[in-house]
């Protein structure tokens, strides 16, 4: 017997190996073995199993197993051949990619020795004073200890122990130390629940379509408030209830400890949390877990989406939109959404995709009469949506005369009115730092990255300047121009840290909590400070587009957006979905309780239609505006896209590796569309100069997608395309979420 074996490396082919007689029975399909490749021993994966091998030259043996049983079943092992066909991407790595790093099947918790007294009489020699101390202390224990909290009593109460234990004096047993799973705490939320008509019919909605046992994606398009965790819970319910089990997948756990609350206190134990704070031993150990059936619902952030439950049901995928879902690096770089669906349909499975603000992807796949629909078009419990006003920062700065203020009269005048009367506040500021340049008020010179071109943004707390890309700190500010040598350099632009000092100096009694990416960085727990907002403590949560989304809090009733123009004339076909999704979903944080809620949306563009729509809340005209332009233009969804991404230190290296891999393209099928090469937006980034290439192939001539599958990959895995120059890297983004 031979066995066909991927390995985690940049190569596309398989490698034969013969099975040894002494491990005939053991090599199956998803068995990981050691085998030897050129002259090093490496861990691959069996990925197929023949009689007969054509290939006539040397053969050589697997060596070892690395796995008693199979680390992923055949529908698993079907999706990463998908994974890594669809993505373009060494079936191995793929692999690579579905499973935990240090996975072993073979891997088994440390234990650790418990022991209780038998109640037996004893007759030990004086002389023998640890055993008899031991002895003494465990008489009055109730029940088994563990061993190790007898040290003040012995030196070695292991060996000790032993000894009592041969005397039949006590009892010892050996317990698995089981992986700390928690990381961090989900406060278990108990509710009464009693479902609205729109709730309901959706229920019903999913609960037929898992009777049916048949795949079926959905978009559930609920707004706001709406109450769309009950419905995800009720449905896992009813597929927990046919012996079926449940991914339930969130853009990042730790900022939706609501949701998973939600489902601790309503399935206990039967949910296993897969999120980014386990340690290798317990995800190994999760896994190991999750292979053996002892869990129902998988709750994780994308990769949860490999979790190897057997008799998948029901897959949700909360906040569908969310950027987060699609990795970016390394390969394969998969969307989890897109993966979602692939998985329903192998298990037969029910696939739900949720949000208020759905991707302009899953909308028009609504429309096409690809997905289900299931609207939830009010909120629940008759709340009502917040008001919104728009301020023209523009007409602020003139009638004010002050330019450049980060706060409205408006806005301060509500949050002042908010904290007089204990509700909260929430501020959304999507740039981090405290000023995002450093300019030269002379000759416009501005302090970029020396390994990006991009500004440098200067930190107050700390007093530094850091690359928000390659992360490259400047740790003595500059004093003068470099260009000009002018000595006055100004700091521009607006962070969170500078949103946070002046909120302190308006509103000194308040309590403010900030946020974002180096909050968290600087070991802060999230959850710990959505808790204490949750009860009370927090007038004001600043933050970035972390806090846009998923919170759940009755006592927020006004939502303040200090810029939202952030991100709208970013040189990307979706820099408009996203600033509306972004204002719309922190629109939603407001007024979820009793008290109805208002927002405050500071602008300089009030025309803009995203803004317009956005403030509006009017999410059918704005999607309608952005697919007519998509349209136009044959961007997604529209088309298909694939976007390479050529890069390296040498500029003029990377600008004929990309002239050449341009010149492949030249000839593309009908319906395919040619863009660039040209340079990124973000032309240098981490020392290496970016050039991409995209390929856009028309819906309408290519329906599934295949064609342009079928072509790039042509021209992409031929010989000489692969045999780019050494200090050349090509990255192949299929469906890229941003051109940047
Ligand atoms: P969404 O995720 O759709 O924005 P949530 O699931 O957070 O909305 O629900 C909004 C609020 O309404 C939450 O506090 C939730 O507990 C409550 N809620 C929703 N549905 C019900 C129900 N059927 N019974 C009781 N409370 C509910
Ligand atoms: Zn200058
Ligand atoms: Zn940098």
């Amino acid at each position: 017997m031979f066995a066909d074996v991927s390995f985690p490396i940049s190569s596309y082919q398989t490698f034969s190996y013969e099975i040894p007689d002494s491990l005939l029975k053991k090599v199956k399909v998803g068995v990981r073995v050691n085998a030897p490749l050129g002259r090093r021993k490496v861990q691959g994966i069996v990925v197929g199993l023949q009689k007969t091998l054509k290939y006539k030259g040397r053969i050589r043996p697997i060596e070892s197993l690395v796995d008693d049983q199979p680390v992923l079943d055949h529908h698993l092992w079907k999706l990463i051949n998908w994974l890594a066909d669809y993505y373009n991407t060494p079936v191995g790595i793929a692999a690579k990619t579905a499973l935990p790093t240090s996975l072993s099947t073979r891997y088994k918790p440390k234990t650790q020795m418990l022991v209780k007294s038998t109640g037996q009489k004893s007759d030990l020699p004086k002389k023998a004073k640890a055993q008899i101390a031991v002895l003494n202390h465990l008489k009055t224990q109730n029940g088994f200890i563990a061993v190790q909290s007898l040290g003040e009593f012995a030196s070695n109460p292991v060996d000790v122990c032993r000894k009592l234990s041969g005397k039949n004096l006590i009892e010892i047993k050996l317990e698995p130390i089981i992986p700390d799973l928690t990381g961090f705490s989900f406060k278990p939320m108990f509710k009464k629940i009693r479902f609205s008509g729109y709730q309901k019919s959706a229920v019903d909605k999913i609960c037929t379509s898992l009777d049916k046992n048949e795949f079926t994606p959905f978009l559930l398009h609920g707004v706001t408030g709406s109450g769309k965790t009950e419905i995800y819970i009720e449905a896992a319910r009813h597929a927990i209830s046919q012996g079926k089990t449940v991914i339930m997948l969130l853009p990042e756990i730790s900022l939706t400890p609501q949701i998973a609350g939600r489902f601790r206190s309503v399935f206990g134990d039967e949910v296993a949390m897969w999120h980014s704070k386990l340690n290798q031993s317990a995800r190994a150990w999760t896994w190991k877990r999750i292979c053996a059936g002892d869990y129902k619902v998988v709750i994780g952030a994308r990769s949860a989406i490999f979790s190897p439950l057997k008799n998948l049901g029901l897959i949700v995928v909360d906040e569908e939109q969310e950027n987060s879902y699609k990795q970016e690096s390394p390969a394969p770089r998969y969307h989890a959404r897109d993966v979602s669906l692939m998985r329903g349909k192998i298990h037969n499975a029910t696939v739900v995709l949720a949000s208020a603000t759905p991707s302009l992807e899953s909308y028009y796949n609504y429309i096409q009469g690809k997905f289900e629909y299931i609207h939830l078009p009010e909120r629940y419990g008759g709340a009502k949506y917040p008001h919104v006003h728009v301020v023209d920062m523009m007409k602020e700065s003139k009638e004010t005369d002050m330019y450049g203020s980060i706060f409205s009269r408006i806005l301060i005048e509500k949050i002042s009115d908010r904290i007089g009367k204990k509700e909260q506040v929430i501020l959304l500021h999507n740039r981090r730092g405290f000023a995002p340049v450093l300019k030269c008020a002379d000759c416009g010179e501005i302090e970029t990255c020396p390994h990006c071109q991009v500004s440098l943004t200067y930190h107050k707390s700390g007093q530094f300047l850091q690359c928000h890309f390659c992360n490259h700190l400047k740790k003595q500010l500059p004093t003068q121009c470099r260009e000009c040598h002018s000595l006055t350099l100004q700091l521009a632009g607006v962070g969170t840290q500078k949103v946070e000092e002046e909120l302190m100096n308006l509103f000194p009694e308040a309590i403010v909590e900030r946020l974002d990416v180096d909050t968290t960085r600087s070991g802060k727990n999230i959850t710990e400070v959505l808790q204490r907002f949750s009860d009370g403590d927090i007038n004001i949560l600043l933050g970035t587009q972390m806090i846009a989304k998923g919170l759940d809090f009755s006592n927020a009733t006004l939502v303040g957006i200090i810029n939202g123009d952030t991100g709208l004339h970013l040189p990307d076909f979706r820099a408009g979905e996203r600033v509306f999704q972004l204002i719309y979903q922190a629109a939603g944080r407001s007024g979820r309780g009793r008290i109805p809620g208002e927002v405050v949306v500071q602008t300089y563009s009030p025309d803009h239609s995203v803004i317009k729509c956005a403030t509006q809340l009017d999410l059918k005209k704005y999607y309608n505006i952005c697919l007519d332009e998509r349209q136009t233009l044959d961007y997604p969804p529209f088309s298909w896209m694939v976007r390479l991404e050529i890069s390296g230190e040498n500029k003029r290296a990377v600008e004929n590796a990309s002239k050449i891999m341009g010149r492949k393209f030249n000839h593309l099928p009908k319906g395919m569309i040619l863009l660039g090469p040209a340079y990124c937006y973000r032309e240098r980034l981490r020392n290496k100069y970016r050039m991409q290439i995209v390929i856009k192939s028309k819906k309408t001539s290519d329906p599934n997608g295949n064609k342009l599958h079928h072509h790039f990959k042509k021209v992409i895995n031929n010989k000489d395309s692969s045999n780019l120059p050494g200090n050349i890297r090509l990255i192949v983004d299929v469906n890229p979420v941003s051109l940047l």
